[in-house]
């Protein structure tokens, strides 16, 4: 493949030193107990990045297999389940929901805003018969950020779990799961991490691991099963062969977070976010946002007379540039500039916005602003 420039929110570019590292010789991760180890020590440095005492796991799939899996362990044939709807991956986890039996409620808000506890308490006082309810922390499409601080305590109240997607905000954005009674926190090695794609991250609350337990149905599906894990540190046993060079880039992309601090790197990425969003504005663009701004990807409305897909496609063809769409229906109208993990760096946003700035003034774009000085300027205040 040709060597481009991509700068999409997820996956992320990944740094030299895990690529090193998934090139190392191995153990045998079923038999070597030190790999148990080493294992347990990854999954417990994630959880002090994710301020958790529950049991993390790594799963060997990407994202998407943990929002199935949580669904999946959880449902039972006849569950109603809360869907919270303010994006396209919140309304998808109806999907999964489904495929396992359960009855899906949607708690459906506006897209471009974030969730408002206030309304969904409205709700809750109504209806509160779920078993649990599934919640977007990041919806990515659109980079809408729901505060789960609020939101996960409130269901908490109600007696339901909260089955948390924070793949493209887990490492970018603060998640304190304890604090915030999130039950299932679900994160992807591809988004702020920085690793490549291809592993889950879990953690799983004890009324979870008891709802899980105590089913009357057992789980459909083995993969997807999340009580497979339990045991696994005791028995020094895991349910299937684990992708150990994928965990041992994944450790290093930990550390890197770690040997930086995760007060800082979640400063730097407000940083950017902040001066992102300021010099996508003063330069006459929209954001589509109203409210609840990530600061791990920030969506721009392009004006239709050029359309988001033309200008992806010139800017990868004039200056072998890959800066991504939205997807459906947002896919001729939103310009996303993912500003998560390594590429929350100010190198490479500046790159970034150089060509989104060269690229829409080719196009016939008028703009009395610059973007990438107004950047420069917002990034210290
Ligand atoms: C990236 C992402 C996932 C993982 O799914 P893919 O679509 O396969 O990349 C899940 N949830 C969110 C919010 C994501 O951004």
């Amino acid at each position: 493949m040709n060597e481009k420039f991509v700068y999409a929110p997820g996956p992320t570019s990944v740094r030299e030193n895990v690529r090193l590292e998934r090139a190392r010789i191995t153990t045998n991760p079923d038999v070597d107990e030190e790999f148990v180890e080493f294992y347990k020590n990854i999954c417990d440095k994630i959880g002090k990045i994710i301020e958790t005492k529950n049991p993390v796991y790594i799963l060997s799939g990407e994202g998407i297999l943990g929002l199935e899996a949580a669904c999946a362990s959880l449902t039972e044939p006849g569950d109603r389940v809360l869907v919270l709807d303010n994006g396209i991956y919140g309304r998808s986890f109806k999907d999964f929901v489904e495929m396992y039996g359960g009855e899906g409620v949607y708690f459906s808000c506006d897209y471009n805003k974030a969730i408002d506890e206030s309304k969904l308490n409205e709700f809750l006082s109504v209806d509160h018969d779920f078993k649990y309810a599934t919640i977007v922390h990041c919806d990515t499409p659109t980079g809408v950020l729901n505060d789960l601080s609020k939101i996960c305590p409130l269901l908490n109240e109600y007696g339901i779990l909260t089955v948390v997607d924070s793949v493209s905000a887990m490492g970018g954005e603060e998640i304190r799961v304890d604090d915030w009674k999130i039950d299932i926190a679900l994160g992807g090695s591809q988004k702020a991490f920085s690793a490549p794609a291809g592993l889950t991250m879990v953690s799983i609350s004890e009324k979870a691991k008891e709802a899980m337990k105590n089913r009357k149905t057992p789980v459909i599906g083995f993969y997807c099963n999340l009580n497979i894990w339990e045991n696994y540190y005791a028995n020094k046993w895991f349910p299937y062969t684990m992708p150990i060079s994928d965990i041992m880039g994944l450790d290093k992309a930990v550390d890197n977070i770690l040997d930086e601090g995760i007060q800082n790197v979640l400063k730097r990425h407000e940083k950017i976010a902040y001066a992102t969003r300021k010099a996508v504005s003063e330069f006459g663009l929209e954001l589509f946002l109203e409210d609840g701004y990530s600061n791990t990807v920030t969506a721009v409305k392009i004006p239709e007379n050029i359309g988001a897909q033309r200008l992806k496609n010139h800017m990868l063809s004039k200056y072998n540039t890959l800066i991504i769409t939205s997807l459906n229906p947002y896919e001729d109208i939103i310009l996303r500039i993912g500003h998560m993990g390594e590429n929350a760096k100010v190198d490479k946003i500046l790159y970034a916005l150089n060509i989104i700035e060269n690229g829409l003034k080719d196009l016939g774009f008028e703009s009395n602003g610059e973007l990438v000085n107004s950047f420069i300027r917002h990034l210290n205040n």
